[in-house]
C-alpha cells in the first residue's frame, strides 16, 4: 500500500483533495481513526458520533466501487503513528486539514512529528487560511478558494486492502458501535442526504427563509439544515457555495439566497479565528472579560441543560434540541443568553454541555457564538435576549410550546407566555428583569474600563471581519 489517507471530518468522495491526491499513485486506503478521548472530549458526544459513522459508511459503500475500502482504527493518533512507522514505514499519508478542539489539534501535531514531515501531506479544506493569513484580504480569498474548481473523484485502487489486525472494516466497527442505534429523531448523516438537503433549499425551502430563520417551527424546514454535513464534511462548503451561485441567476429567491450566501462566509470566518487563535476555546477573546463571571454553580446549569427553568418557551426550545440535536440560529443565542447573563454562568462551563446537544457542532462557530452571546469578545455589542418576548414573538398561539409540553395545554396564553404559573408549571429560576439589569450594569461596568477599548481594538484587528457592506446593520453583530 502506497499510500494512506486520514479521514477525521472530511467524510466525502467528491471534492476531497486528500482522497483524490491519495488515489493518485492507484494504491491506496482510507483510515478512519476512532480514538475515544477525543469523543469524550470537550463538547463532542455520541450524537455526533453516530452522524459521522453514517457518513463514514456511506464513503465505505462508494469507495468499494474504485476497489478501495475504509478501515478503522481504534486508539490514538500517536497509536496509530506507532502501527504505520512498524507496519507501513513507506506509505505516504495524506489529511485535509481541520480546525478542532485542542485535544484533536495537540493529538495530530505528535502524529505528524512520529510519522515525520516527508511522509505526510495535509491540504486545505473549506474555506480556513493558514498560509500567507491577512484578514484585511480574508474574504477575497475565501471567495477565490469557493471558486476553484472542484477536486476529481478519486481513482480507482489496484491494491485490494490494507492488511493489520489492528484495523477493522467498517461493517464490524459499526456493529460494535452503541451509538448508531441511539438518538432516532436527529439528522441522518451521508452525502447523499446532504445533495438532497442542498437540492431542495435551492429550489424551494429557501422561499422566506430571511424571515422564517427566526422562528424554531418554520426554521426547520426553512433552513438549509446543511450544517451537521459541513461539520462533517459530507459535502465540502465549495459544493454548495458553487450549486447556489448558479442558482442564483433563476432563482425567484435571490434576496433569501444572498442572506443563505453570508452565513457560508460566516462559517469560515468563525472557524478562522479558532484556527488562528487556538486559545479561544477556553479563554475569553476581550482578555478583561474572563475574571466576569468567577464562580459556577452546578445545580442552575443542569437545570439550564435539561429544560428545567420555569419558562416554558425557553424549556421547550432545550427540550426540542435535545431530541432533534438541531434548533435555530435565534433561540441557540436565546438558551445561551439566558444562561451567560440571566444565571451568570461562566461560558467556559455551559458552552460545552451545550456543544454535546448539537449535531452540528463545529467548535469554531460554537466558541465565537458562545462568546458573542456572552458578551466576551470585546467587539460585538451585547445582547440579552428576552426569553419571554421571544417566547410572544415566535410562538404567539403555543402551538410550538405545548408540543414538547402538553401539560400546558388550555392555559391562560399570557400567563404561559410570561411564565406566571405558580404550582402549575416549574418555578423560575430567576427574575429576568432584575437579572438582566444586573448583568448589563457589570458588562457595561468592564466596558467603561479605559483600557478595555484599546483591547478591544486589539481583537479586532486579529479577528475581525472587514466585509464593508456589513457592517452596517446586522453584520456588525457577526463580527
Ligand atoms: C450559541 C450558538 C452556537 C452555535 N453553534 C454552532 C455549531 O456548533 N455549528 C454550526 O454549524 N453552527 C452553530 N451556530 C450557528 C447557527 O445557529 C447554525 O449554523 C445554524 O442554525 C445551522 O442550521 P442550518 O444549517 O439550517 O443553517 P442555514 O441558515 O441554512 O445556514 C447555512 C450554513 O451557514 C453556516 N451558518 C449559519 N449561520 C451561521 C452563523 N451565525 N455563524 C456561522 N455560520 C453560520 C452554517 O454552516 C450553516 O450550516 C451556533 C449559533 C449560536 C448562537
Amino acid at each position: 500500500m502506497k499510500d494512506i489517507v486520514l479521514l477525521h471530518r472530511n467524510l466525502r468522495l467528491a471534492d476531497n483533495p486528500a482522497l483524490y491526491n491519495g488515489s493518485l499513485r492507484r494504491s491506496y486506503c482510507a483510515l478512519f481513526v476512532f480514538d475515544e478521548t477525543y469523543w469524550k472530549g470537550n463538547g463532542r458526544s455520541n450524537r455526533q458520533l453516530k452522524f459521522a459513522l453514517e457518513c463514514l459508511r456511506e464513503l465505505d459503500e462508494s469507495l468499494c466501487q474504485v476497489n478501495a475500502k475504509v478501515r478503522v482504527f481504534c486508539g490514538s493518533l500517536i497509536n496509530l503513528a506507532d502501527l504505520l512507522n512498524s507496519s507501513f514505514p513507506n506509505a505516504k499519508i495524506h489529511l485535509n486539514q481541520c480546525t478542532d478542539i485542542g485535544y484533536y489539534r495537540d493529538a495530530i501535531a505528535r502524529f505528524k512529528s512520529a510519522i515525520g514531515p516527508s511522509r505526510f501531506k495535509e491540504y486545505s479544506d473549506f474555506g480556513v487560511q493558514r498560509l500567507n493569513f491577512d484578514r484585511d484580504r480574508w474574504s477575497r480569498d475565501w471567495e477565490r478558494q469557493m471558486r476553484e474548481p472542484i477536486v476529481t473523484n478519486p481513482m480507482a485502487s489496484e491494491e485490494v486492502d490494507l492488511k493489520s489486525s489492528c484495523l477493522i472494516g467498517v461493517d464490524d466497527f459499526l456493529d460494535l458501535n452503541k451509538a448508531k442505534s441511539l438518538y432516532p429523531n436527529i439528522q441522518e448523516g451521508g452525502s447523499k442526504n446532504a445533495a438532497l438537503l442542498l437540492d431542495t433549499f435551492l429550489n424551494s425551502r429557501c422561499e422566506g427563509y430571511k424571515t422564517k430563520m427566526s422562528n424554531p417551527n418554520d426554521a426547520e424546514q426553512a433552513c438549509s439544515r446543511l450544517s451537521p454535513h459541513l461539520a462533517f464534511g459530507s459535502i465540502s462548503m465549495r459544493t454548495v457555495f458553487q450549486k447556489l451561485e448558479s442558482s442564483v441567476p433563476r432563482s425567484p429567491f435571490k434576496s433569501d439566497l444572498n442572506s443563505f450566501k453570508k452565513r457560508l462566509y460566516w462559517h469560515c470566518h468563525f472557524v478562522q479565528k479558532l484556527e488562528t487563535e487556538p486559545e479561544l476555546e477556553f479563554r475569553s477573546m476581550h482578555p478583561m472579560c474572563d475574571g466576569l463571571r468567577d464562580s459556577y454553580n452546578d445545580e442552575m446549569i443542569e437545570k439550564w441543560i435539561t429544560g428545567q427553568t420555569g419558562f416554558p418557551f425557553l424549556d421547550a426550545c432545550i427540550l426540542f434540541l435535545r431530541d432533534v440535536g438541531w434548533i435555530n440560529f435565534r433561540m441557540r443565542a436565546m438558551i445561551m443568553s439566558f444562561a451567560s447573563y440571566n444565571l451568570w454562568q461562566p461560558w467556559q462551563k455551559t458552552s460545552p454541555l451545550l456543544a454535546q446537544l448539537f449535531v452540528d457542532y463545529e467548535p469554531g462557530i460554537h466558541i465565537s457564538q458562545v462568546q458573542m452571546q456572552s458578551g466576551t469578545t470585546g467587539i460585538n455589542l451585547p445582547r440579552i435576549y428576552s426569553v419571554t418576548k421571544q417566547s410572544v414573538e415566535q410562538d404567539p398561539t403555543l402551538t410550538w410550546t405545548t408540543k414538547r409540553l402538553p401539560s400546558l395545554v388550555g392555559l391562560d396564553l399570557k400567563n404561559v407566555h410570561e411564565a406566571e404559573l405558580r404550582e402549575l408549571y416549574l418555578e423560575k429560576m430567576v427574575d429576568l428583569k432584575s437579572s438582566a439589569r444586573k448583568a448589563r450594569e457589570l458588562i457595561w461596568g468592564i466596558r467603561a474600563n479605559p483600557q478595555f477599548k484599546a483591547l478591544a481594538r486589539k481583537v479586532y484587528l486579529r479577528h475581525g471581519s472587514r466585509k464593508r457592506q456589513w457592517k452596517s446593520t446586522r453584520g456588525k453583530m457577526q463580527s
